[in-house]
């Protein structure tokens, strides 16, 4: 996975000082990064039943897009609060200051429906939690979350599997 962590460029003072960003747009623009990201991505769910991938506003769309074309299942935009066109259900979380919400169509998921929950990036968890009480409260199934970056020392990856959701990633920053 080397090749992919040298494909990310990192940004420091980010979107404030002391804040390393770590910008997956060089990865997505560089065509074997990206096809070997999706390829991981997918790997771990090969011959599980997937229904559908849900991917996280914004870079989620992306890989998400790409990972359910190659599992051949629909795609499920979970968006920021106020974006979607038709009856939404929501759920909220907790930033550093303050609150933000992400939202689902009602009829975006069927009860029982095996979900794949992707975005680029696994900080605090705190976004994928917010998705998984979504989709959970649609009645979905959630199979796992599929991140390309982990930054372990937030523990996210720990609070998700605290909700007994198997999570995967790439590559991780320290
Ligand atoms: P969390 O909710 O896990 O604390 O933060 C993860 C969310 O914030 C993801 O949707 C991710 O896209 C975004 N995010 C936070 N930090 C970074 C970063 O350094 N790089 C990128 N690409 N996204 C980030």
């Amino acid at each position: 996975m080397d090749h992919l962590k040298a494909a990310i460029r990192t940004i420091p003072d980010y979107p404030k000082p002391g804040i390393q960003f770590r910008d997956v747009t060089t990865l997505l623009g560089d065509a074997g990064a990206f096809r070997a990201a999706v390829d991981a991505m997918v790997h771990p769910f090969a011959g599980k039943k997937i229904d559908c991938v849900a991917g996280i506003e914004a870079r989620g769309f992306i890989l998400g897009g790409a990972v359910a074309h190659q599992l051949s299942v629909g795609f499920v935009p979970v968006r920021k609060k106020g974006k979607l066109p038709y009856r939404t259900i929501g759920q909220s979380y907790e930033l550093e200051y303050g609150v933000d919400e992400v939202e689902i169509h009602v009829d975006a998921v069927r009860p029982g429906e095996r979900v794949l929950i992707v975005d680029d990036l696994i900080a605090t968890g705190g976004t994928a939690e917010a998705a998984i009480r979504l989709l959970r409260q649609a009645g979905a199934e959630i199979v796992g979350c599929s991140f390309v970056i982990d930054l372990p020392d937030l523990g996210g990856a720990r609070r998700l599997e605290a909700l007994d959701v198997a999570v995967t990633s790439l590559v991780s920053f320290e």
